[in-house]
């Protein structure tokens, strides 16, 4: 396999293998392969851990080089652009938390697409008036939001970057031009995905073969409109993109598309923003857990999870089924205010405090017993909230994204949530790349009986997320663990039950992002099949609860710091690697 070149070990860096792949699940997204056996990788000062072992030869040769954890993170995120394009790019947005160590100063980078001016809340609406089944939403021109993810390189990297911007475009200029194996993962994805693709020129000529077929694993694929596009890039920035070419690529992209034709244009291009936000921050037990808040809802119900098992001895009840039920249940709570209150922050008004306050949460907590179960909980009623009360949004979305980590040897640590929605985003491809299909993160019905929807669609608005990259600090402020996944609104679910593995259940970072996912998005029990998880379906039954297992397709990556060192989660049900030295 390429990524284990000698030069590779000879530098005495370790990388996990790739995932098997299972091939029966349903488009967007392939179900999830595990890898056998997947050690943890252990480092002395710095480590990156990313979804594809060629993204993270990139930031791991950054890295040796002297390069900051955002510099590796911007190398890396150009790979995965090309060789996971199916989850990220340039054509998405991403959620940032970066540490600084020198300055004791943790914050939030918001590159979040925007919906442009022409968006107006009815869009997903059919003829008749009903919301559009998801799948006729996604592809094409009119799901596609004005992306923010290149615009977050450029100012983490004017911010935090050590090296030339050009150098960390380099490697996806060498990997795009001389071509790079497809993976086995990428090659499930375009199969899974083959129709939907084939309904597009640009990502028909590019993902399938001539007479139709899927390319397949190990093929080698090249991509001149990439390269060009990143040629202009590493010269100068990000502004061919907002205003240049490569934005005409993409407004003519979106314009002209086989499908759902929209219009975006050179002037919503020329007004995105990065925003750095305050990151949400709640003690939990010794720690103090970080995330991102409005307007992704992730970081929010992931420490309200937090906050309200917190009420229990988790550690004492350990991965049990007794455990189990809490978590769930906290989970229900959780999710039913997430519903309600979460949105764009700079729309709508969330009252960020008080669904984080601790005497609210305490009351909350009552609602929780191990014996019987709330079959749907209701939102709560926070403190401080001063708006209008708006109509939830439920709606379940079909994941497509990814996370990366990296610590370097100053101790600055990223912890970056990547996405372009779906599983190849809206399948339009502009300038060599995917672009997103975001939008359909708005609620499709604009208003409930007569009330608006916090999460509806406005122009200029960012759709509700629910990406939750995460930093842990101990009792002295020092980052402890970073942590993320992709997976749609199970996200949620994932990240929180890691949290509690490592933190409460002593599990290392590995044995935390393997363990079978128990979850609940306010409705069903969610039990991983085929794993651990899948055995307290009838104890939680007996309590009450409605369960599904099934397949369950996270992307944890994680990464432990301790005095002593540096220590890996890679989730083995993608093809990720860590490296580190
Ligand atoms: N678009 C989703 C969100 O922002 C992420 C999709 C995924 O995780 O795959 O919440």
């Amino acid at each position: 396999m390429p990524w284990r070149s000698a030069g590779f070990t000879a530098l005495g860096l370790l990388l996990l293998p790739g995932a098997a792949l299972a091939d029966d699940r349903p488009p967007p997204e392939l179900p999830s392969g595990r890898s056998a056996a997947t050690p943890a990788v252990t480092a002395g000062r710095q480590m990156i851990v990313t979804a594809n072992p060629l993204a993270t030869e990139a930031g791991r040769d950054v890295l040796a080089k002297g390069g900051s954890a955002v510099d590796a993170m911007i190398a890396a995120q150009f790979v995965l652009n090309l060789v996971e394009p199916q989850s990220s790019g340039i054509g998405g947005g991403a959620f940032l938390l970066h540490w600084n160590a020198e300055a004791g100063e943790l914050t939030s980078f918001d590159g979040r697409e925007t919906a442009p001016a022409a968006a107006i809340p009815d869009r997903f609406l059919g003829p008749d008036g009903q919301p559009m089944p998801f799948t006729d939403a996604v592809p094409g021109g009119h799901s596609v939001g004005v992306p923010g993810t290149l615009a977050l390189l450029e100012l983490a990297h004017r911010l935090h970057g050590w090296l030339p911007w050009a150098e960390l475009v380099a490697p996806a200029i060498r990997l795009a031009e001389k071509g790079f194996p497809i993976s086995p993962r990428l090659a499930g994805a375009i199969a899974d995905s083959r129709t939907g693709l084939a309904e597009f020129p640009e990502a028909r000529a590019y993902f399938l073969q001539e007479d139709g077929p899927p390319r397949a694993a190990g093929s080698v694929l090249r991509n001149p409109a990439f390269t060009r596009t990143l040629r202009r890039i590493a010269a100068a920035g990000s502004a061919p993109f907002y205003q240049g070419a490569i934005g005409e690529e993409i407004v003519a992209a979106v314009a002209g598309a086989a499908r759902n034709p929209a219009t975006l244009t050179m002037q919503d291009l020329a007004d995105y923003r990065v925003v750095l936000r305050d990151p949400v921050c709640r003690p939990y037990r010794v720690y103090r857990v970080c995330g991102m808040g409005p307007p992704s809802s992730g970081g929010i119900a992931v420490l309200q999870i937090l906050g309200l098992l917190e009420h229990f001895d988790m550690a004492g009840l350990g991965p049990t089924a007794d455990g189990m039920q809490v978590l769930v249940e906290a989970s229900k709570l959780a999710f039913a205010d997430r519903n309600l209150y979460l949105a764009d922050s700079d729309f709508i008004q969330v009252p960020v405090r008080g669904l984080l306050d601790q005497a609210y949460l305490t009351a909350r907590a009552q609602g929780i017993a191990l014996d019987r179960s709330i079959a749907k909980a209701e939102a709560g009623n926070p403190p401080w909230r001063e708006a209008t009360l708006l109509a939830p949004d439920e709606s379940d979305k079909l994941p497509g994204t990814s996370q990366l980590v990296v610590v370097d040897a100053a101790g600055n640590a990223v912890s970056m949530t990547t996405t372009i929605e779906s599983g190849f985003g809206s399948r339009l491809m502009a300038g060599g790349f995917l672009l997103n299909n975001e939008l359909t993160d708005f609620a499709f019905a604009p208003e409930e009986n007569g009330r608006p929807v916090a999460n509806r669609l406005e122009p200029g608005k960012r759709p509700r997320s629910s990406m939750a990259p995460t930093i842990v600090f101990d009792r002295a402020g020092a980052p402890v663990l970073l942590i993320g996944s992709p997976g749609g609104s199970q996200i949620i679910g994932y990240v929180a039950q890691a949290l509690v593995a490592i933190l409460d259940w002593g599990m290392d970072p590995q044995a935390a992002v393997a363990m079978g996912h128990v979850l609940s998005r306010n409705g069903p029990v969610e039990l991983e099949a085929d794993t651990e998880a899948a055995d307290f379906e009838a104890a939680l039954r007996a309590r009450g609860q409605e369960v599904q297992v099934k397949p369950l397709n996270s992307g944890l990556h994680a990464i432990r710091l301790s005095p002593t060192g540096l220590e890996s989660g890679v989730d083995p049900r993608r093809e990720g690697a860590a490296a580190g030295e």
